[in-house]
């Protein structure tokens, strides 16, 4: 089966593709993970991600044709957190599964608003061992602002709050039509992503259950 992830950012996308990962054995693809990855080594797409703004399509869609050429997606059913944002980049992850004679089963909007993926955003903090928190609800005595492998956490360079309402801007803009985009080919589903992890994870699971995928 493959999903697609939709959302503000904030919205829990990247949770939840670990949730459906572990539970129905798909391969996960982040275009947030990877890019974030490249930046490490690329100036340009850096200077785009940490002023919140979007790599061109092109590369974009170049990245995903490269991941699906090496690795098993189309195999094992896959999940995209993250991508496509924009139309034309949903228009190109459709000429890459026909040509495979594969396609998309659902996608997840996780509907969260504005004011909640600023705060949420704002709580978020990493560790370079990979964990990442909600510095509210992470307060283990004086080891506040800790991971617990000891290091000290800190803020993703895209979770500023300047950058974090460009980025507001921008999937209002370029990825919010997707909506409408994807309502067109009868598998949207809606999905409030405002309430915990678990809550959005047992609406999907159900949903997947329902339909009987799995
Ligand atoms: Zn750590």
């Amino acid at each position: 089966m493959n999903f697609i992830l939709l959302g503000p950012p904030g919205s829990g996308k990247g949770t939840q593709a670990k949730n459906i990962v572990k539970k129905f054995n798909v391969s996960s693809l982040s275009t947030g993970e990877i890019f974030r990855n490249i930046k490490k080594q690329n100036n340009s797409i850096k200077k785009l991600i940490s002023t919140g703004r979007l790599v061109p399509d092109r590369i974009v869609i170049d990245i995903l044709f490269d991941c699906f050429k090496k690795n098993k997606y189309f195999e094992s059913g896959f999940v995209l957190d993250g991508f496509p944002r924009t139309i034309s980049q949903a228009k190109g992850l459709n000429v890459l599964l026909n040509l495979k004679h594969i396609k998309v089963d659902v996608v997840f909007f996780l509907d969260v608003n504005s004011n909640e993926v600023i705060k949420r955003i704002l709580k978020r903090m990493i560790c370079s061992c990979g964990l990442s928190y909600n510095i509210m609800s992470y307060n283990v005595g004086n080891r506040y602002n800790y991971c617990i492998c000891g290091k000290k956490l800190k803020k993703r360079d895209d979770d500023k709050e300047k950058v974090i309402k460009e980025r507001l801007c921008i999937y209002e803009k370029f990825t919010k039509p997707l909506i409408e985009y994807y309502k067109k080919f009868g598998i949207l589903v809606y999905i409030d992503g405002s309430r915990d992890e678990m809550c959005v994870f047992k609406q999907i699971n159900s949903y997947v259950k329902k339909r009987n995928f799995y």
